[in-house]
């Protein structure tokens, strides 16, 4: 039978692990590693958007088209895949089918022929068929300008939402979340989320609007050029003393 003394020291051991989780946050701070506040301090937030201007005051969406529909299909089909691919692909494509009526009421099996060399032909046929044929059966011909009604089309999510009205119509209805914006976003410590909606609605919080088409393009070229996924060129990187990620190469 236990003593007094002995459940004591027993309920003492029980309750000892809580103190180091509770401390955990404490030491973080102190040993100076990032906080929330560090990356999306609004200074430190113009100065990324600042270096962002000087090195990339042109930076515009990459993917070849003639119109809004084009750029819709266009980013439809980049869906994991490069947009040099892409480019390629809609070269001869968009001679062949040139508007959304060529597209809804094409042959599937020989728009899959087309679209193959993009990956996910299958899926990416019916995505532009689909959204061709509600253009034309819904919008009267053209591609909706608000990102509700982009939304309704096959094959579109936000990301390509946000391309397409920022890109050829100039609104900003939110920020283009591709892979490049996601990695850089986390690397430059502007949201600590992975889920591409949750970053997009950090970056919406922290970027004033009238960047935000901007500063999507400006991102996707800075992760072309500069800040690969591995091994990014830090020592060509103007962002460099802003930069404190984990897997900086300087
Ligand atoms: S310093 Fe390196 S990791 Fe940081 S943004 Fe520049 S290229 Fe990317």
């Amino acid at each position: 039978m236990a003593t007094k003394s002995k459940k004591k020291t027993a309920a003492k051991r029980k309750s000892a692990p809580a103190k180091p989780k509770a401390s955990k946050p404490v030491k973080a701070a102190k040993a100076g590693k990032r906080t929330h506040a560090a990356g999306t301090d609004p200074k430190r937030v113009a100065a990324i958007l600042a270096k962002l201007d000087e090195a990339y005051p042109n930076a515009t969406c990459e993917l070849k088209h003639e119109n809004t529909f084009q750029l819709l299909i266009a980013t439809i089909l980049s869906a994991q895949c490069t947009d040099v691919r892409v480019n390629q692909v809609t070269e001869t494509l968009f001679k062949k089918y040139p508007d959304a009526k060529a597209f809804a009421y094409g042959t599937p099996s020989e728009l899959e022929l087309e679209i193959r060399p993009t990956g996910f032909f299958r899926n990416k046929t019916k995505s532009v068929m689909g959204a061709s044929k509600a253009i034309l059966e819904k919008f009267g011909g053209q591609v909706p300008r608000t990102m509700e009604e982009i939304l309704t089309l096959a094959g579109v999510a936000r990301k390509t939402g946000n391309v397409v009205l920022g890109t050829a119509y100039g609104i900003a209805s939110g920020v283009v979340v591709d892979t490049h914006v996601l990695r850089l976003s986390n690397r430059l410590d502007l949201t600590r989320n992975e889920d591409p909606k949750k970053v997009e609605q950090d970056l919406m919080k922290i970027i004033p609007r009238e960047k935000w088409i901007q500063f999507s393009h400006q991102l996707i070229w800075h992760g072309r050029r500069v800040c690969h996924a591995r091994k990014p060129k830090c020592v060509e990187c103007n962002m460099e003393s802003l930069c404190y990620a984990k897997d900086k190469t300087v």
